[in-house]
């Protein structure tokens, strides 16, 4: 074994949300080593960081990682709602800082940190422990030998695609933002635009708690051959566009943006002693693509449970945490997925009729389906508050036709 070789008990690849959360539950004395490729925890920004106080509060993130949204609009090409979301009170967390505090969580630990290393490929030894080959930007080590991995690369899946395990997503979702000067922008407002200039996906804009406003763009591909970058542009040389979403642009914009899969949830997670977790297990809410708050939440389940693993070498804890998965997300994702390969469709007239319906439907439903939660409950309160006025204007024109009015 060179000098070059680190021995550990977990691999964690990716030091997203994700791998983090894992490293933090993973019980002190578990040697732990995270291969990161970036050169520092949260940058570059690859993410809006939108979530919810109720998650925020929920996960223990500290509530000044936050910035509270109180106004919030929908937009079609020719509608305009604001919306009202009930309890929900939507968030922007800054997620440089978010990550960071979630990376201090296992310093005190036996745990090893590389920035600026890549995973570049493993295989398993005959005794069951699995050798990787990394590359390390001071060249101070090329590989790892473990007992088990955590692919928490996001949408590389590098751990699973370099044992042929899991093939890459082949539908993802693109998405950029420029970032300017929050100017005379309000402080407290996100906003989301639908339609012709953004088909096959959506555009945002919010204030940040680092008193900026991004303005973004994401679309499905293949799904439309469409560069959100030349969307994103079209929208910022559309003054008459931007002035009817209330948006001013002040000076150049720092440019971010992203990837995530866009495909349907496939409730394995668990090859031996190869566990996947976050964007590389499709994490992320199959609606608006909102995956933070579940990389952390079941980041921290599979940390907690992987711990018990490494301790007495049963493979039950692991088979728990693919079932609270399967339990928590499964139907969620379904109909989500759904709904999300039926919006990538839509046209500009059936994003206006969405937008209308938002003043109808409920508040809780309208959060539910932003939040990407489609319990019983939930649908049924949907399915009412949508069908219910179809029905009334039915009963009118029956009314009507028949001479009760
Ligand atoms: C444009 C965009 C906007 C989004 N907006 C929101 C939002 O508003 N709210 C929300 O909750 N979610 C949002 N998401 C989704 C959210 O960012 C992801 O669900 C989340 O970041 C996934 O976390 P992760 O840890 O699984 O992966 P990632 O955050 O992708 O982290 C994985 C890390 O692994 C590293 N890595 C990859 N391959 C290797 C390798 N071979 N070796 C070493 N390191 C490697 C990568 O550099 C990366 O930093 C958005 C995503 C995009 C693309």
């Amino acid at each position: 074994m060179s000098d070059k070789t680190l021995v550990c008990d977990v691999l964690i690849v990716g030091g997203g949300p994700a791998g983090l959360s894992v490293a933090s539950t993973l019980p002190d004395d578990v040697r732990t080593v995270i291969v990161h490729q970036d050169h520092e925890i949260g940058l570059p920004v690859r993410t809006s960081g939108a979530c919810w106080m109720q998650d925020v509060e929920r996960l223990g993130i500290p509530v000044e990682m936050c910035k509270r949204m109180n106004i919030h609009d929908a937009y079609s090409d020719n509608e305009h709602t604001r919306v009202a979301l009930g309890k929900e009170i939507p968030v922007i967390l800054d997620t440089p800082r978010l990550y960071k505090w979630l990376a201090e969580q296992s310093d005190h630990k036996d745990r090893t940190l590389l920035l600026g290393t890549k995973f570049l490929s493993t295989q398993q030894r005959d005794d069951g422990l699995y050798e990787s080959r990394i590359r390390a930007r001071d060249n101070s080590y090329d590989c790892v030998i473990s007992k088990y991995i955590v692919d928490g690369s996001g949408w590389h899946f590098a751990v699973l695609n370099a044992l042929g395990l899991v093939e890459k997503p082949e539908r993802l979702a693109v998405g950029i933002e420029y970032e300017y000067p929050l100017g005379d922008n309000a402080d407290d407002r996100v906003l989301i635009f639908f339609g012709e200039k953004v088909l096959a996906g959506y555009g945002w804009a919010f204030a940040t708690a680092q008193g900026t406003m991004r303005l973004g763009v994401g679309v499905i591909q293949p799904d439309t051959d469409k560069s959100p970058r030349d969307l994103i542009d079209a929208v910022v040389r559309d003054k008459r566009y931007l002035d009817r979403l209330e948006l001013k642009l002040e000076g150049d914009p720092i440019v971010h943006s992203g990837i995530l899969p866009s495909v349907a949830y496939d409730d394995r997670l668990v090859f031996g002693n190869v566990i996947r977790c976050g964007d590389s297990a499709n994490f992320a809410t199959p609606t608006i693509g909102e995956g933070i708050r579940v990389c952390i939440e079941y980041g921290r389940l599979l940390g907690e449970l992987l711990g018990k693993a490494v301790k007495t070498g049963r493979h039950g804890p692991l088979r728990a945490y693919e079932r609270r998965c399967r339990r928590k997300l499964k139907r969620d994702y379904k109909w989500g997925f759904l709904v999300n390969t039926r919006a990538a469709k839509y046209t500009p007239e059936q994003w206006d009729a969405s937008v209308r319906r938002m003043r109808h439907v409920g508040p809780d439903a309208v959060a539910a389906t932003f939040r990407g939660e489609f319990s019983t409950v939930k649908i049924a309160k949907i399915l009412v508050t949508v069908v219910r006025p179809l029905i009334r204007s039915r009963l009118r024109r029956i009314k009507s036709r028949i001479g009760l009015t």
